[in-house]
């Protein structure tokens, strides 16, 4: 679903992404776990172009996307993005934020697209709150919302950054939770995250970076319980 070869990103001077390879298959969910600054969000927004690689190759679907021939909104389509931090528009209903893209972008009939964002309030738990501006959800609420959002624009992919990172402990659950159903749903995702538990539970690959590589990846179990290498056994070791 999405294969990236040799990818180099520099901010500057400052060589962030350094030769990355990366696979994700069709329904896969692949965990991306790294200290602070060892460039997992830049990863994910090469992966959408949110950001520009330097070098190296991107495949999504088995198409290789070159960002100066590309129409790299319709990229953006195929690849949902989710935030630590919603984004949504303070002064849309809920239902609101959800259609605004599949109408705008998409061109969807209004009906059509509150038909489906209905719908997809029901799936992550919501279907009681489409009249509610964002300012009067709680911040797990806000955060289910931004994924309805996403999913209406019906991608292939969804990118999670970090999306419960800024929520109070007792809302990170019922989020999570939402993610597992989409997972098991058969979304093709790839998550940064530093929920450990979810990560043991949900992922069929765990990819840990550090410094700008990928530095070890496997299975769950393997990853956590026989880490081999050096830096993600310390790695692990610091936040377990
Ligand atoms: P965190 O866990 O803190 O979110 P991260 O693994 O997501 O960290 P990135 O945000 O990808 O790390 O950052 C990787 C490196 O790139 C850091 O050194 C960061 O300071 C730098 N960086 C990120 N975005 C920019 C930017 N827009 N301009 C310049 N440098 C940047
Ligand atoms: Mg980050």
């Amino acid at each position: 679903m999405i294969e990236v070869k040799e990818l180099n990103k520099y901010f500057g001077d400052l060589h962030v992404l350094k030769g990355i390879d990366f696979n994700v298959d069709e329904s896969e969910v692949v965990c991306l776990i790294g200290a602070s600054g060892s460039g997992k969000s830049t990863m994910l927004r090469c992966l959408n172009f949110l950001e520009m690689k330097n070098s190296g190759e991107i495949k999504l679907k088995g198409e290789s996307i070159d960002p100066n021939s590309d129409d790299l909104n319709g990229v953006r389509q195929q690849v949902g993005m989710v935030f630590q931090h919603f984004n949504l528009f303070p002064h849309k209903t809920v239902l609101q934020n959800v259609i605004e893209a599949p109408i705008q972008v998409k061109k969807i009939s209004k009906s059509q697209a509150k038909k489906e964002g209905h719908e997809l309030l029901e799936k992550v738990g919501l279907g009681d709150k489409a009249d509610v501006y964002p300012s009067k959800l709680s911040g797990g609420q806000k955060q289910r919302v931004a994924i309805a959002r996403a999913l209406a624009m019906k991608p292939e992919i969804m990118l999670f950054d970090e999306p419960t990172s800024a929520l109070d402990p007792e809302l990170v659950g019922e989020v999570l939770q939402t993610m597992k159903d989409l997972a098991q749903e058969g979304m093709t995702m790839v998550v940064v995250t530093h929920e450990m538990g979810f990560a043991r539970e949900v992922a069929d690959r765990v990819v840990y970076m550090h410094d700008g590589k990928i530095v070890e990846t496997g299975a769950p179990k393997d990853i956590f319980e026989n880490p081999k290498e050096v830096r993600t056994q310390e790695f692990l070791s610091s936040i377990l």
